[in-house]
């Protein structure tokens, strides 16, 4: 028999590791016991593990009878030790539900509180508190709460009865009601569940306790925990635990309250301790945004300019309390902690910890800090940072200098800018996206049904909810930039328009939000590229000195390539020398080129190319001073640079002096069933050998008078696509050699060179060794190598590949990160055979892999020499490149 349930709290310790394992408690209940353990209070409960979890959704959701014996057990743990029972009419325990998985997925699963009420518990409540408003409050919201979670009524049917009841009293606030108002609030409650259940609201408490116990279960598996694990790239087979704790208080009067505070800013990464707290509450109050809660520190409510005292202020001593937590948690993670607490009566309770979820911004600001204050090392610094994140701060920012229409100010909840058109639901955000739009998702506060929308907009303005509200976690989460907050943006839904201040504006107006500092503006406002400055530049630093593998950037212009540079790329992995050609001012001689009828026609238009490519190749060489560039020879199929349309048909005939009806038949005749697998890549080369050896000559006299010019060497790698034996190669470098002798005889000039071959098909991977006699590198073209082995046209997989994720046969979209298990073998044979063949042949990937962390792991294990990508991806690269050489 396996222990599937573990207890905590009430003075217990555990040498079962299994307790503490995240992957078996989940996040949650590992940390409720370790707190505990380290003598902090946590009211007891227990955990069912996520094993359990699993096997329930297995299956068919039944519960075993060795698991509801050991949760019998466990319950008798928590009611020994607060001296309570669950369901005693006269002293009645009450416990929360709460989901718990390996990590954190904010508001995508579900927890009820106050569960053990019912008809006659209610009343002992009263009695052994003394507070029979508290009693009737717990009794409503644990009804509410319980319908909604585990009985699946519209919790709307019970937030408009209370907005009913608090009219007809003429109340404003929760917190005026008493508890006659609360107690007839109940019968209410109690009248919605039994119409929509069709029999009454369940008063047995075992029942009760089963029942959310199948609901957080259940939860794992809903629509929108489903969506948030895709985005977030989280195995459905891994399941949440269940956490049954007794409850504390935080709805006792003006001496209790509830909270949530990080140890450090998580938006700026400023060591001060940072949170929001309400009085008189439950832990959902300040979530949900109902009421906006209240500064934490002094110190923050002043810079606000907020009235509500602190909790500072006006709880100094659950405060102090709460400040010796905060040190003694960090110091024990090693980690800024992300905490929710509850006062009971002045006493603190502790209901959770968690390393917190922060920005770019302040994940590297904590990493630099924390490294320097001596609480982690340089090393733990480099991997504590997710270089998916830096990604936030790879984009423009808003230029100071430029002039704001600033409508209304909200809370800074999450930083970058953004600008797009206003939408004021989540779908629209979706379609509109979809059909290339950018948006803002204006709304008056997020819920977890909101994330698609969420995920699609560039940023999130909300009326309502604090910085811990949903939006502001979930948009920091994300990377989105998000204002919260701004009680001066009204919206009218049915008119679909809205007022910010006194603006009047609809759904499409264009918005800027500066996640910064809270601004909302109208219109769009100019941006300013990025730079590795300050912490970013001290941890880019620390990686560097770390790795093993150079980072080079994928970039054909100099724009591209200076911007690279500034981000620290060491080389070019790949030059596409087509995206030359589609340039307005020589499609035409391109055109030309590919209509001609013979080897002259073609030669023709490839003089008109040559000096332009030279110039390109001369700027490139240029900026890149002396750093290797990998160019690769023309590769798609010569039909993509045709003409579409008459006028662009008209057009070139004017130019070439063909007729149109001429050029439409040899369009006709250039028309391929599957171009990807066509008259492309060396092909190209083998079939009209000139316009290989125009782009050698090009490349060859640029470097020639480059390195002439600055003194400087230059050091082109010429390299092949799409090559699938070796005689291919040994052509075409028998080319490229033939062009680069001429050259240099020419220009009286040399320079080094490399001729080597992209591998992007699996027969090239398969005869890497013969390949490799030819080739002097190798450069993974992952984007082709896995389309061809898996069979799956890239272009096409978006409207299979999602399913596909979520059933679990791709663990990711297999063109975002490698398929390790499948195209990863081609790899790592092909970078074998190839060096078995030539020892020191130079090994790299360019394909879109080369910027996604999981894949560059798999290069350093594989001994590439160097990973390629876009140029902002390089310092995320590198990152990724130092963590792989650490761990
Ligand atoms: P989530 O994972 O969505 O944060 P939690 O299980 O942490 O859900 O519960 C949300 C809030 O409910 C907590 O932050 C806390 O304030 C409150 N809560 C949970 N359990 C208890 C408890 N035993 N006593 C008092 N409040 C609780
Ligand atoms: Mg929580
Ligand atoms: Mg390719």
């Amino acid at each position: 028999m396996t222990q599937t349930v573990y207890t905590f709290g009430g003075g217990v310790k555990t040498d079962d590791p299994r307790a503490k394992d995240k992957t078996i408690t989940g996040g949650k209940g590992a940390n409720l016991t370790e707190m505990s353990e380290i003598g902090l209070p946590v009211p007891p409960g227990f955990t069912i593990t996520t094993e359990e979890c699993v096997r329930y959704l297995n299956e068919g959701a039944d519960f075993s009878d060795d698991l509801r014996a050991q949760v019998r057990e466990a319950l008798g743990h928590i009611e020994a030790t607060v001296g309570k029972t669950l369901g005693d009419a006269s002293d009645p325990l009450l416990v929360s539900v709460r989901s718990g998985a390996r990590v954190s997925m904010p508001g995508m699963m579900d927890t009820v509180l106050n569960l053990g009420l019912n008809d006659a518990t209610v009343a002992g409540l009263a009695a052994t508190s003394g507070d029979e408003r508290f009693a009737w409050d717990s009794y409503r919201r644990f009804i509410q709460m319980y319908s909604d979670v585990v009985l699946g009524i519209d919790h709307g049917l019970f937030e408009e009865a209370l907005e009913i009841a608090k009219e007809d009293k003429g109340l404003y606030a929760d917190t005026e009601m008493e508890a006659d108002d609360w107690k007839e609030l109940v019968a209410e409650y109690k009248s919605i569940a039994e119409e929509e259940l069709g029999r009454p609201f369940p008063q047995d408490v075992t029942e009760q306790l089963w029942g959310a116990i199948k609901a957080v279960f259940d939860s794992w598996d809903s629509d929108r925990a489903k969506v948030y694990r895709r985005l977030n790239d989280i195995p459905g087979d891994w399941g949440t635990a269940v956490n049954v704790q007794a409850m504390v208080f935080g709805n006792m009067g003006d001496s209790s309250a509830t909270g949530v505070a990080f140890t450090r800013d998580p938006a700026t990464g400023e060591k001060a301790y940072y949170g929001e707290w309400l009085v008189n509450a439950q832990g959902e109050d300040v979530v949900a945004g109902i009421r906006t809660p209240q500064y934490l520190t002094k110190a923050a409510r002043e810079a606000a300019n907020a009235k509500p005292l602190s909790m500072e202020e006006a709880m100094p001593e659950a405060y102090a309390q709460l400040a010796d937590v905060f040190e003694l948690l960090e110091k024990h993670y090693c980690d800024m902690q992300d905490i929710e607490f509850t006062v009971q009566q002045g006493k603190l309770w502790m209901l959770q910890t968690r390393s917190g979820k922060r920005t770019a911004k302040a994940a590297l600001k904590m990493a630099v800090d924390m490294a320097g204050e001596g609480l982690i090392d340089e090393k733990t610094a480099i991997l504590r940072v997710d270089p998916m994140a830096l990604d936030q701060l790879l984009h423009p920012t808003l230029d100071p200098e430029a002039k704001r229409d600033v409508l209304t100010s909200g809370l800074p909840a999450s930083p970058g800018a953004a600008s797009g058109k206003i939408v004021l639901d989540a779908d629209t955000a979706e379609n509109w996206v979809a059909r290339g739009e950018k948006v803002i998702l204006v709304r008056v506060e997020t819920s977890p049904e909101d994330i698609h929308g969420m995920h699609a907009a560039q940023g999130i303005l909300t009326a309502r909810g604090g910085m811990t509200s949903h939006a502001a976690v979930v948009a920091r989460g994300m990377g989105r930039c998000c204002v919260s907050g701004a009680s001066a943006v009204s919206i009218d839904m049915k008119a679909r328009t809205l007022k910010i201040g006194s603006r009047d504006l609809k759904e499409g107006d264009t918005l800027t939000l500066d996640g910064g500092n809270g601004q909302v503006m109208a219109g769009e406002v100019a941006t300013i590229e990025p730079e590795l400055a300050g912490d970013f530049g001290v941890l880019m630093e620390w990686a560097d000195r770390h790795r093993r593998m150079k980072v080079r950037t994928n970039a054909e212009t100099p724009a591209d390539c200076q911007m690279a540079r500034q981000f620290g790329a060491e080389g070019i992995g790949l030059c596409r020398t087509e995206h030359m050609f589609f340039d307005a001012a020589r499609i035409s001689a391109v055109r030309q080129m590919i209509l001609a009828e013979d080897e002259k026609g073609r030669r023709e238009a490839l003089a008109k190319l040559l000096p332009e490519q030279r110039a390109d190749f001369k700027s490139i060489f240029e900026v890149m001073a002396g750093l290797p560039c990998t160019i690769r020879l023309l590769d798609p199929p010569l039909h993509e640079f045709l003409p579409h349309g008459d006028a662009e048909f008209e057009e070139l005939a004017n130019v070439t002096g063909y007729g149109v009806d001429h050029l439409k038949r040899r369009a006709g005749e250039l028309h391929e069933f599957n171009p990807m697998l066509g008259h492309r890549g060396c092909r190209l080369g083998i079939t009209f050998p000139e316009i290989y050896e125009m782009q050698a000559r090009a490349i060859f006299e640029a470097a020639c008078e480059v390195a002439k010019e600055s003194g400087e060497p230059v050091v082109p790698e010429v390299m092949i696509p799409l090559v699938a034996t070796g005689r291919e190669l040994e052509l075409l470098k028998a080319l490229v050699d033939r062009v680069a002798q001429e050259v240099f005889a020419d220009t009286a000039c040399e320079v080094e060179y490399l001729v080597g071959t992209m591998i992007e098909l699996p027969r090239a991977a398969l005869m890497a060794g013969e390949i490799a006699e030819h080739a002097m590198f190798f450069s993974f073209g992952t984007n082709d190598l896995t389309q061809t082995t898996l069979g799956v046209s890239r272009d096409d997989s978006a409207r299979f590949l999602a399913p596909y994720v979520d059933k679990g046969i791709f663990a990711r979209d297999p063109f975002v990160s490698l398929d390790i298990e499948g195209v990863g073998q081609l790899v790592q044979m092909a970078a074998e055979r190839g060096r078995a063949t030539r020892g020191d042949i130079k090994l790299g990937i360019c394909g879109e892999h080369g910027g996604d962390p999981a894949s560059i792991q798999f290069c350093e294990e594989t001994g590439l020499d160097y990973v390629s990508a876009s140029p902002y991806r390089v310092p995320i690269a590198r990152l990724a490149a130092a963590q792989a050489a650490l761990r």
